[in-house]
C-alpha cells in the first residue's frame, strides 16, 4: 500500500458518532453538517429550512440531522453546482413545494443528464452574476464569479449571519483535493481565492472533510496554492524538453511521449521546489504531484 503521512491534529475534524453525522451550530439559526467526507449547510427560517446540496454520502441521514435541530420542513434547496456527489441525494427531498434554486447553466446541465432522476431540475434559476432573495426573513446572495469549479457554481453568500457557502473551493488546514479541486480552468481557481477574500463573513462551509473554515483558511490556500504555481513555473523555466526526452530515451518520433515525459520532469521538479507545508496543511503529500501538474499546465497554456 502507498505510504501516506498520517494527517496532523489540526487537520482532523470531529470524531463522528454512531449516527453518521455531526451537526454544529454556526449561530443565527445556520448550521454546518458533516459525515466526515462531505459537508454542507443549512438555515432555519421562521417557515422551514433553507438547504444547500443534498449529497448520497449524507443520503438519509440528511434529514435526521436537519431533525434533529428542528422540525421545521425544508422549503428551499440550493444546488450550489451540478456534481452528483454534493447533490445526487435530491430526490430524497423532494415533495410538493420545495423550491430548488440554481444558476441556470447548473439547471441546463442537470438537463443534459440523461437517466438520473436523483438530481430533479431547478424550479428557479437566475442568469449572470448575481441573484439576491429574502428567503422567509434570511438574506441570501447567490454569486456566478466565474468557472473556478464548473461552469454554474456559486458563492452562496449570507451576509447577517456572516456566512459562506462555496463548495468544492478548497479544504479548510488542508491541502486542495487533486488537481486544484478539478479545476477545468486554472486561472478561475486562482481568481477564485481572492474574490472569496472580499466578502465580509467569519465562516465558510466548503463541502468537504469535516471542518468549516475561516477567511484566514482562505488566505492560507491562496498562499499555498501561489507557491504551487511559483514552483511550477520555476520548473517549467528550467526543465528543458529535449533533455528530459533524451534521458527518457523517448523515440524521435513520438511526440506525444516527448510531451508528456517533459512535464512529468516539470512536475517533478516543481515538487523538489516546494517549499515544506506539512506544519500548516495537512494532506500535502496526497495530491501535490496532481496540483502541480496541473498548475504546470496552466502556468505553460493560459
Ligand atoms: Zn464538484
Amino acid at each position: 500500500m502507498t505510504e501516506f503521512a498520517p494527517v496532523p491534529d489540526f487537520a482532523l475534524g470531529p470524531d463522528i458518532p454512531e449516527s453518521g453525522y455531526v451537526v454544529q451550530d454556526l449561530g443565527g439559526g445556520a448550521h454546518f453538517v458533516t459525515q466526515g467526507m462531505i459537508n454542507t449547510m443549512f438555515v432555519e427560517t421562521k417557515n422551514g429550512v433553507v438547504l444547500v446540496d443534498a449529497s448520497p454520502f449524507l443520503g438519509d441521514k440528511l434529514l435526521e440531522a436537519i431533525e434533529s435541530v428542528t422540525p421545521k420542513p425544508v422549503t428551499h434547496l440550493i444546488y450550489s453546482h451540478a456534481h452528483a456527489d454534493h447533490i445526487g441525494a435530491a430526490h430524497l427531498l423532494k415533495r410538493d413545494g420545495l423550491k430548488i434554486i440554481s444558476h441556470e447553466i447548473t439547471g441546463e446541465f442537470i438537463k443534459e443528464v440523461k437517466n438520473d432522476d436523483r438530481r430533479p431540475l431547478p424550479t428557479e434559476t437566475f442568469s449572470g452574476r448575481r441573484k439576491e432573495m429574502d428567503i422567509d426573513g434570511v438574506r441570501f446572495v447567490l454569486d456566478y464569479t466565474g468557472d473556478w469549479h464548473q461552469a454554474g457554481n456559486l458563492f452562496i453568500h449570507l451576509p447577517e449571519l456572516k456566512l459562506m457557502g462555496a463548495m468544492d473551493s478548497f479544504t479548510p488546514k488542508s491541502a486542495p483535493f487533486f488537481r486544484l479541486y478539478f479545476s477545468a480552468h486554472v486561472p478561475a481557481y486562482f481568481d477564485a481565492m481572492d474574490q472569496l477574500l472580499e466578502y465580509d463573513y467569519e465562516t465558510i462551509v466548503t463541502g468537504h472533510m469535516a471542518l468549516p473554515g475561516t477567511p484566514e483558511d482562505v488566505a492560507t490556500n491562496r498562499e499555498y496554492i501561489r507557491d504551487l504555481r511559483a514552483a511550477a513555473s520555476e520548473a517549467l523555466r528550467t526543465v528543458d524538453m529535449k533533455e528530459a526526452s533524451a534521458a527518457a530515451k523517448v523515440p524521435a518520433d513520438n511526440k506525444q511521449a516527448e510531451i508528456k515525459v517533459w512535464m512529468d520532469a516539470v512536475t517533478a521538479r516543481a515538487a523538489e521546489l516546494m517549499p515544506s507545508w506539512e506544519k500548516r496543511l495537512g494532506g500535502t503529500d496526497i495530491f501535490l504531484s496532481d496540483n502541480l501538474n496541473a498548475t504546470a499546465w496552466s502556468a505553460f497554456i493560459d
